[in-house]
């Protein structure tokens, strides 16, 4: 019998808020999901299966990924769906229902934690009531663990009960945080024949009861990871012997937050970190950079990314060091099908605990389940993404996150609702 298959939806979302894990370590988490979806009669593609291996963004080193796999077998992950998973965290499940003649619908929930530490004082509940992350710098601060709870969630509904012919499809995705996940998932074969496509987040500053129909316009988003590398030299005795990598990284922020902005519509820049090791007296032989950029479209954000590389390079030229640059992570953007949206609208307010539905709201950061949500309308199919209000007493990617439990039914029963009155 799966481990967490006598598990509430809140059980499962504290055992997996307590053992957070970070985009492409989510090891655990994948290896829970697929053994209990496995037992409950879907068909579960693991490892390259589920996600395109060389499309992935932002993959941690080797030996990170290898203690990820050890940490999850210490804790209790089933063997042989981590087996499967051949290092690659995520999973796609799917089923029929019914005699298979109805829609093919597919939901998409991401399962990963940030890299970031959870508080601990008795103001926090997950602290006060003992599920707090055990994982030192990581912590489930965006809801991931109630995304993946639900998921489980409405695999048991449809499998429970019957009221649905069709193909119900559930996407796992990892490493949604950095905009790492999306984009190899997107490219597999599995989002090519769905009808429709729901995604969902908790929270987004709405109260528990509260339903958007469709979260649409999130920027677009590309990071990018920065190595300049020059020559080390002594600042007193040889500075002309030197090629200065601090120098260089210095001149392109002033250069990045620069770049003009655009007629067609925002734009964003951003250096979130620059990283010399080096003491006073010498002339500095590397620096790293954490870059990012936005745009309200797909054109306006390759606009930024194109003028950005331009100031890296030449900032490189400059001081005569050498540049590196890697893609850690992109998304695009997506509008919403009317559709979609008006059969959410119809049937949201049917799940038990819904008080309110909203039609649109427009997305202020990025999310990378624009790329499936693209795919599949790329395919001919129709998407939105879902807000569930969660009533959150802290912010998004803060240590004091937390979402009320209610919204994990609530968020079952929307999705449960829509998917029956799709046809
Ligand atoms: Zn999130």
């Amino acid at each position: 019998m799966a481990q967490t298959s006598e598990q509430t939806l809140t059980e499962l979302r504290r055992d997996l808020h307590e053992r957070p894990e970070a985009g492409w370590k989510e090891f655990r988490t994948t290896a829970l999901v697929a053994e209990e979806l496995d037992e409950l009669g879907y068909e579960v593609h693991l490892g390259e299966a589920a996600v395109a291996a060389d499309a992935r963004l932002g993959v941690p080193g080797d030996d990170e990924i290898d203690a990820a796999i050890e940490r999850a077998r210490e804790e209790g992950a089933p063997e042989a769906y981590l087996d499967r998973t051949g290092g690659i965290t995520g999973l796609v499940a799917e089923r029929a229902f019914g005699d298979a003649t109805g829609p093919a619908v597919g939901v998409r929930v991401d399962i990963d934690a940030l890299e970031r530490a959870e508080a601990t004082d008795d103001d926090h509940r997950p602290a006060r009531e003992g599920f707090a992350s055990t994982h030192p710098e990581e912590m489930h601060a965006c809801g991931h663990d109630g995304h993946t709870a639900i998921g489980v969630g409405i695999a048991r509904e449809f499998a429970e009960n019957d009221g649905f012919d069709g193909t119900l499809k559930l996407f796992f995705q990892p490493a949604e945080e950095g905009g790492r996940g999306g984009k190899p998932m997107s490219e597999t074969d599995h989002l090519a024949d769905l009808d429709y496509l729901l995604a969902l987040h908790l929270g987004l500053g709405l109260e528990t009861g509260t339903v958007v129909a469709s979260y649409e316009r999130p920027l677009a988003n590309a990071k990018l990871d920065v190595v300049f590398e020059g020559e080390p030299a002594h600042a007193g005795g040889r500075p002309n012997e030197g090629r200065n990598a601090l120098q260089a990284a210095a001149t392109a922020v002033q250069n990045l937050y620069a770049i003009p902005r655009h007629e067609d519509g925002a734009t964003r820049i951003n250096v979130g970190k620059v990283h010399s090791p080096n003491a006073q007296n010498v002339i500095a032989e590397r620096a790293e950079m954490r870059v990012e950029v936005r745009g309200r479209t797909a054109d306006l954000n390759e606009y930024m990314l194109g003028k950005a590389e331009r100031v890296l390079d030449a900032a490189a030229e400059m001081h005569d060091v050498d540049l590196s640059t890697s893609l850690y992570g992109k998304t695009t953007t997506f509008g919403a099908d009317d559709a979609v949206v008006e059969a959410v609208l119809d049937a949201a307010p049917e799940a038990a605990g819904v008080e309110e539905v909203r039609e649109r709201k427009e997305f202020g950061g990025s999310e990378d389940a624009s790329y499936l949500i693209r795919r599949v309308q790329e395919e001919g199919g129709r998407a939105t993404y879902l807000g569930i209000g969660a009533s959150n007493p802290a912010g998004h990617h803060t240590a004091y996150f937390d979402i009320e439990e209610e919204s994990l039914d609530i968020g079952v029963g929307v999705v449960a609702e829509t998917i029956r009155s799709l046809d």
